[in-house]
């Protein structure tokens, strides 16, 4: 009589146990709006004024302000929560690039990390990337990169925060999530050349997207009466599944106008060559770059954090973020059709 009851008990803790509840693609698409709200304008406004402030001196690449950067960077995610890779090439949420490994890394530099593995598909990775470095100090005077791109790098830190919080209720994203803070972008594209052509952290071949944000925190002068737009260039480059699944998301969660006029490889601006998403489309995997658009502050000490719109910048984060979550629970990657 005993032994039977104990067996009951035991058995009925272990089903206690197993019975978390396992969400289909229906219940992730329903609880998207939930996690999309968390992005808030003043959580940005809050990182921003750190990322851009004097004391990090305009996080010039090797120098002691990028170091300053990246270390807040780094406990930000420790504080959250989120982990570094598992790699050879990683410790502690940085990836060392030494001086000399191009002629313009003069002095050591670190591209700085965080990761959420998936649970069904954890070996295919979805980069969410921006620069954190910049200009840092000329003629005495602090280039500041709040928007350039300060916007990008707190808008990856507070989709990051956003994922972790769903995996806590249950909501672990299906593909595995790269977060990449590169440094050197502003002497060559150098960070994400060094991760695409020296040290991939996980295979090219399975890396599925590169969401790339360099500057998404202003208006520019085109769309001074309706700021609610944002550049997308490269989507349709390599992928019209990517580019169908941006569309749609943003139709279905947050209807920003999606300005196309940079999207070409022969726009006199060049801007599909001109960030870090270059690398990874280089390496057929499909790009999107988000981007407001130059503006008179642009690579100017001017470009400070009192000049962001902070509701489009979290507007902007929130589209990133529900592509992201579209394309790491999806069904299949997105398919490159193109070249
Ligand atoms: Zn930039």
């Amino acid at each position: 009589m005993k032994k039977i009851f104990l067996l009951i008990l035991i058995g009925t803790l272990s089903i206690g146990c197993s019975t978390q509840k396992v969400f289909t693609k229906t219940d992730y698409d329903k609880a998207l709006p939930k996690y999309i709200q968390t992005i808030k304008p003043d959580d940005l406004k809050t990182q921003l004024y750190v990322v851009a402030s004097e004391e990090f001196e305009g996080r010039a690449t090797g120098e002691e302000g990028q170091k300053k950067a990246a270390a807040y960077i780094r406990d930000f995610y420790k504080k959250n929560g989120i982990s570094s890779p598992v790699s050879e090439h990683v410790k502690d949420h940085f990836q060392h690039i030494p001086a000399g490994t191009f002629p313009r890394i003069r002095k050591d530099t670190e591209n700085v990390m965080a990761f959420i593995e998936g649970s069904e598909k954890p070996d295919e990775i979805l980069i969410i990337s921006a620069h954190y470095d910049h200009e840092g100090i000329k003629n005495g005077q602090i280039y500041f990169g709040a928007d350039d791109d300060g916007s990008g790098t707190v808008a990856v830190m507070e989709i990051a925060k956003a994922f972790k919080k769903a995996e806590k209720d249950g909501y672990r994203p299906k593909r595995s999530i790269l977060f990449l803070h590169v440094t050197g972008e502003e002497i060559g594209l150098l960070g994400s050349r060094f991760y695409t052509d020296k040290q991939p952290v996980f295979p090219l071949e399975n890396t599925i997207a590169d969401l790339n944000t360099d500057m998404i925190g202003r208006v520019d002068e085109a769309h001074k009466d309706n700021p609610n737009y944002v550049y997308l260039i490269g989507s349709d480059m390599l992928s019209t599944d990517l580019h169908n699944l941006s569309e749609e998301v943003n139709k279905k969660y947050i209807g920003l106008d999606l300005d196309y006029k940079f999207n070409d490889v022969n726009d006199p601006n060049q801007f599909y060559y001109r960030s870090d998403h270059y690398n990874f489309a280089k390496n057929n995997i499909p790009v999107i770059f988000y981007f407001n658009g130059v503006h008179k502050d642009y690579h100017k000490p001017t470009d400070t954090p009192d000049k962001i719109n902070y509701d489009m910048l979290a507007k902007r984060a929130q589209l990133i973020f529900a592509t992201a979550w579209e394309l790491a629970n999806g069904e299949n990657r997105p398919v490159v059709d193109k070249k």
